[in-house]
């Protein structure tokens, strides 16, 4: 473990270099754990690595949370700090003399307030800059690692479309509340979302599963994911209670064609905002081009939502091992709304999804 972060340590600090960054201040968020395994607590007391671009790293760390850490010599030093401490001061003697800090985009707006006044001199960027083209491009374990929370997904989604998991007569909520519960028994330590949306729910991309009895005769979309291992999945798939409804196949027809059109597009090379631009054309041409109010996808790993964004205007190029979800959706308001969404990989010999489930529109009962 120790060697990967050492590794990923002298690339940020490469990377520093380049782009003239004298300090690097990670706190809560997930770069932090990309370069040292721990993941600071959301809590009031200040958790800090600064890594100075020449010199050692320190982890400052709440005593009380200090047992949490497991020590890696050569790494971080271990700076535990008391409650009667005031710790920004110490990040401003760690950091001291720095121009130019760069901090990470989840690190709360209090504690770069109260450290502004202990760096007097210094310039503030975001870290994202840093540490996120590290994050975008996985190494062998971590697309293994979504691999396979990307494999538990599926199985749940085939539950859900050889109909195992009833749907006629029960809450969207209780639903949502059973995917859950299969979320964890698949093998993911947490639930990071189970979205279950039927009819007209189905329309707002981001619902919130509620007390909607679900009926006879209506789509209904399951977007759900979870983090195993520190890697996230994250699917949707629709089926239909019932004889599918012609207006609904029809469209589907055409969610289905934009989708994987997106997925074939996704070649090394191909500038992210390609991808989005091939399925969006398609959904555009069929006439549902207004239906389609989201980007195409994001990337994905530590984070559900991370770099790259695949979305107009972000022309940079998909490099091997970048991971990203490809989700077009069409949403009629007051009527239905349907996603389909994969995770894929970016590799050179082509895409890879690391989705398989079936991605037709299965009628359920
Ligand atoms: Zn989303
Ligand atoms: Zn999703
Ligand atoms: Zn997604």
């Amino acid at each position: 473990m120790s060697q990967i972060h050492l590794d990923r340590l002298d690339r940020v600090r490469a990377a520093m270099g380049e782009q003239g960054v004298d300090t690097l201040l990670l706190s809560v968020g997930h770069d932090l754990p990309y370069l040292t395994g721990y993941l600071a607590m959301p809590l009031e007391r200040l958790t800090m690595l600064v890594v100075p671009r020449d010199g050692d790293a320190t982890l400052l760390i709440p005593r009380l949370e200090a047992p949490r850490v497991e020590p890696q010599p050569g790494v971080f030093e271990l700076e535990p700090w008391d409650e009667t401490d005031d710790p920004t001061a110490i990040v401003g003697r760690l950091a001291a003399g720095s121009g130019t800090v760069a901090v990470g985009d989840q690190m709360w707006a209090r504690f770069l307030v109260e450290l502004i006044p202990h760096l007097p001199a210094a310039t503030f960027r975001r870290a994202v800059d840093v540490v996120g083209p590290l994050r975008m491009t996985k190494d062998r374990a971590e697309i293994d690692a979504l691999a396979a929370a990307g494999a538990a997904v599926d199985r749940i989604a085939g539950a859900l479309q050889a109909g195992t998991i009833p749907l006629v007569g029960r809450t969207e909520a209780e639903v949502s509340a059973d995917l859950s519960a299969r979320i964890l028994a698949e093998g993911h330590q947490k639930v990071n979302f189970a979205i279950v949306a039927a009819g007209e729910n189905a329309a707002s991309p981001h619902h919130h599963a509620g007390s909607r009895v679900i009926r006879e005769d209506e789509i209904v979309l399951c977007d759900f994911g979870g983090t195993m291992d520190g890697y996230c999945s994250d699917i949707t798939r629709c089926v239909f209670t019932g004889d599918i409804d012609p207006e609904v196949a029809e469209a589907y027809a055409v969610l289905h064609e934009a989708q994987a059109a997106s997925v074939a597009a996704a070649t090394v090379g191909t500038p992210c905002e390609d991808v989005d631009r091939v399925g969006r054309g398609i959904i555009a041409d069929a006439g549902y081009g207004e239906y389609f109010v989201h980007r195409t996808g994001h990337g994905i790993g530590l984070e559900e939502h991370e770099d790259p964004y695949i979305v107009d205007g972000n022309a940079m190029p998909l490099a091997a091992g970048h991971a990203f979800s490809v989700e077009p959706g069409i949403y009629v308001p007051g009527k239905w709304g349907m996603r389909l969404e994969d995770i894929v990989v970016a590799a050179d010999d082509g895409p890879r999804p690391v989705n398989s489930a079936e991605h037709d529109l299965v009628s359920v009962g």
